[in-house]
């Protein structure tokens, strides 16, 4: 039981069976769901996840023979249990896989490999959208304009528009996400520490339609514990990429799932009952989500689609013509373009080697300063303090992979650094030694 991260990387999950029998049969158990006082065996375990998708499900009427669903798929655990549930409880539902792929360097690709690789298994046909198919860009690219330090903002907007977009070109009626306990309760003390109620009222399992061409929305997992589902993914082998996006920032939402966990350990039920108050005494008391007026929407000048803009061009469509002003979009050189390039400017350019230091020690490429590899996980001030001498330079930075060093390159620019990548490191390494 294996799962794949960022392509590379291999994590194995090896349950250690506990001393209990299963508390539903003969077998060995070997886990126990989070809040329940159970032991499960592997099939006991994966029924029990079953059984509570299927009783929210039927107790929301999420959707019925014959609807068509759409089930939105990131590559992560979440989505692919989802997926694989639903088809499990309802064979002949006529259900479809969405994926985005958002064109981001390092993440996209390998969550479309493993997208792909679900959907072949379970037998659920998928539905790709291509953002530098369709638009010539991608989320990246947004790192040359004024919303570089907001790249998942403008990502959000383009998501919410092609998907949005994938409902009518699919003539889906329900549109399913993987969002779980987790998700559901850390957004909901975040919204609620922001007084924002409307958004609060929308993080019902179920949200109808607000206008005709728009979907229900329905979360079948609302109420699984994120660590059921992990493990739910890896015992039954689904494949899954443990990849978190390059842009991923500490939203606040991270910061209450940590706090739920910590709540956790003090009273093991907590985030049931947390769910159970939210559901039966606050949602009620909710204002719910006014329809939107339809004739406060104009056709989008640039794509078509209504858009309730004043200007008459809709937001997706303004934000990507943001990099038509962009004429280099550069983030990357091959190392052979690299080569040339540096022979040609070797003064205004300084070299960052952020592979372990034991392996820089070894050998690097000539001049190459070295740079701790955790550093990109630290906190802005000390990020921003260790690079700021070099603001007038071309800052060049390799890995092993390319995907650490892009990160690294991601986050000096969203400083409004000037920093390269070095797109197959391997053979600029193999030059050093
Ligand atoms: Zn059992
Ligand atoms: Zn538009």
């Amino acid at each position: 039981m294996k799962y794949i991260k960022c392509g590379a990387e291999v994590f194995e999950f090896k349950p250690k069976p506990l001393f209990k029998t299963c508390s539903y049969c003969e077998e060995r158990a070997i886990l126990r769901p989070e809040g329940t006082s159970l032991y499960l065996c592997k099939d006991c375990f994966l029924k029990f996840c079953e059984k509570r998708v299927n009783e929210n499900i039927i107790k929301y009427k999420m959707f019925s023979e014959g609807e068509r669903v759409g089930v939105f798929l990131s590559g992560g655990k979440d989505s692919a249990t989802l997926l694989a549930i639903l088809k499990k409880l309802f064979p002949t539902q006529n259900i479809i896989g969405i994926y985005l792929n958002l064109g981001i360097r390092y993440y996209s690709e390998y969550a479309q490999s493993a997208v792909e690789e679900l959907c072949k298994k379970l037998e659920v046909p998928l539905h790709i959208i291509d953002l530098v198919e369709r638009e010539g860009v991608r989320i990246d690219d947004f790192v040359f304009t004024s919303f570089k330090d907001k790249v998942c903002s403008v990502c959000g907007v383009i998501k919410r528009y092609y998907f949005t977009k994938a409902v009518k070109e699919l003539n889906l009626d329900v549109i399913a996400t993987g969002h779980h306990l987790d998700d559901t309760l850390s957004t909901m003390l975040s919204l609620f520490f922001n007084g924002d109620f409307i958004s609060l009222s929308r993080l019902r399992p179920v949200l109808p339609p607000l206008h005709a061409g728009q979907a229900k929305k329905v979360k079948p997992l609302f109420s699984l514990p994120e660590l059921d589902i992990f493990h739910y993914a890896v015992l039954s082998d689904l494949p899954i990429e443990g990849c978190s996006c390059p842009h991923g920032e500490l939203t606040p939402a991270k910061f209450w799932k940590s706090w739920l966990n910590d709540m956790l350990k003090e009273d093991k039920t907590f985030k049931f009952r947390l769910l159970s108050i939210f559901m039966k005494k606050l949602l009620p008391l909710l204002p719910k989500e006014e329809p939107e007026k339809e004739d406060g929407f104009y056709p989008c000048q640039v794509c078509g689609e209504p858009t309730p803009s004043k200007s008459h061009i809709c937001v997706k469509c303004r934000r990507v013509s943001l990099l038509q002003k962009v004429e280099d979009k550069r983030l990357e050189w091959t190392a052979e373009e690299f080569l040339t390039y540096y022979s040609q400017n070797r003064d205004k350019i300084l070299v960052f080697d952020v592979r372990e230091k034991e392996d820089y020690e070894k050998g690097t490429f000539p001049s190459a300063i070295w740079v701790d590899p955790n550093l990109v996980s630290a906190e802005e001030k000390d990020f921003f303090k260790h690079f700021k001498n070099y603001r007038r330079k071309e800052l060049i930075f390799l890995c092993y992979s390319g995907r650490l060093s892009y990160l690294f390159v991601l986050r000096l620019r969203k400083l409004g650094f000037n920093a390269y990548n070095i797109k197959n490191p391997e053979k600029l390494l193999q030059k050093i030694d």
